[in-house]
């Protein structure tokens, strides 16, 4: 059945430009337009956005992209054998898709965007992480971006997401609610790609805030965080000792239990314990 866009189906892509899926690339392909229009949708009205898409490879969520009514998607690919598919969909869709080639670790294609801009991506679980962590750490804050919507593993989708007292919370999520809120919106099967990678997937949807919930310094609140939950069995005085002198002073100065545990905290306490460490910082 031809597709909405005129192009091949995806399987027939992948046998035309030999794009047998490499490992070492993390490539796991997203082969049903249905279900790629359908992550597209995630990202919301796209048609007056530029769009930033890591990782296109024979352009299953690009071409979902472009026919859910992107104004514009830069996309960045680090396999060259992509590449000749991705430039038949940019003749397909004319002006409107441009294909860099190159490790999105390595470059920053923002820039070359108009705002508003949004991501959308299908990744390599690291690659991923690392990205997340990178957009939603910039130097200003609101960033460039709207808002990402990103497939992850379940089990990372969960650590974004996760509430106090579960056992996925950690920075990760502290990270991405403090200034986005963060909801998975899609679960997805290992089926659902080509090959079938051997656990589950999400799709998260981060909208960024205007301002942070709470406010606190980015470099103290990353700090705590990294510290807390690095002995995360500790009670809050021992896995914070090496934070400040006299920890159990400036726990109980904004109403956190000494005893208590990371895992336990919320996103607020965490951010009122990072402003008093900043104002014993400052005053020290
Ligand atoms: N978006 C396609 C889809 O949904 O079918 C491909 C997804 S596949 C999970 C990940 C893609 O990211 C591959 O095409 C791979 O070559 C690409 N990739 C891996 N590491 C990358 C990097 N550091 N920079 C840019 N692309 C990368």
């Amino acid at each position: 059945m031809a597709a909405i866009d005129g192009l091949p189906p995806l399987r027939e892509v992948i046998t035309t430009h030999g794009l047998a899926a490499r490992k070492s690339l993390g490539q796991n392909f997203l082969l049903d337009l249905n279900l790629t229009a359908k992550i597209a949708r995630q990202a919301g009205d796209l048609s007056q956005c530029d769009v930033l898409e890591i990782g296109p490879g024979p352009g299953g969520l690009t071409r979902g992209l472009l026919a859910e009514g992107a104004r514009r998607v830069l996309a960045v690919e680090k396999d060259a054998r992509c590449l000749p598919a991705l430039e038949e969909i940019a003749r397909a869709y004319p002006g409107r898709l441009e294909v860099i080639e190159g490790d999105a670790l390595k470059i920053d294609p923002l820039a070359h965007l108009t705002p508003p801009i949004r991501i959308a991506a299908n990744l390599p679980y690291n690659v991923g992480t690392e990205l997340l962590v990178r957009w939603l750490t910039p130097p200003q804050w609101p960033p460039v971006w709207q808002s990402l919507t990103l497939m992850f593993q379940r089990e990372v989708a969960e650590r974004i997401t996760a509430l106090p007292g579960s056992k996925a919370y950690g920075r990760l999520a502290i990270l991405s609610q403090w200034r986005a809120d963060a909801r998975i919106v899609l679960s997805l099967p290992p089926e659902a790609f080509t090959p079938a990678p051997k656990v589950s997937s999400a799709v998260v949807h981060l909208t960024a805030l205007a301002e942070p919930r709470y406010p606190a310094d980015p470099a103290m609140l990353s700090r705590l965080t990294a510290t807390a939950f690095q002995q995360r069995r500790k009670m809050l005085r021992a896995a914070l000792k090496g934070m400040a002198p006299g920890i159990e002073d400036h726990l109980r100065a904004v109403d956190i239990d000494p005893t208590a545990r990371a895992e336990t905290l919320e996103l607020s306490q965490f951010c009122a314990l990072a402003r008093q460490l900043s104002t014993a910082r400052a005053a020290g």
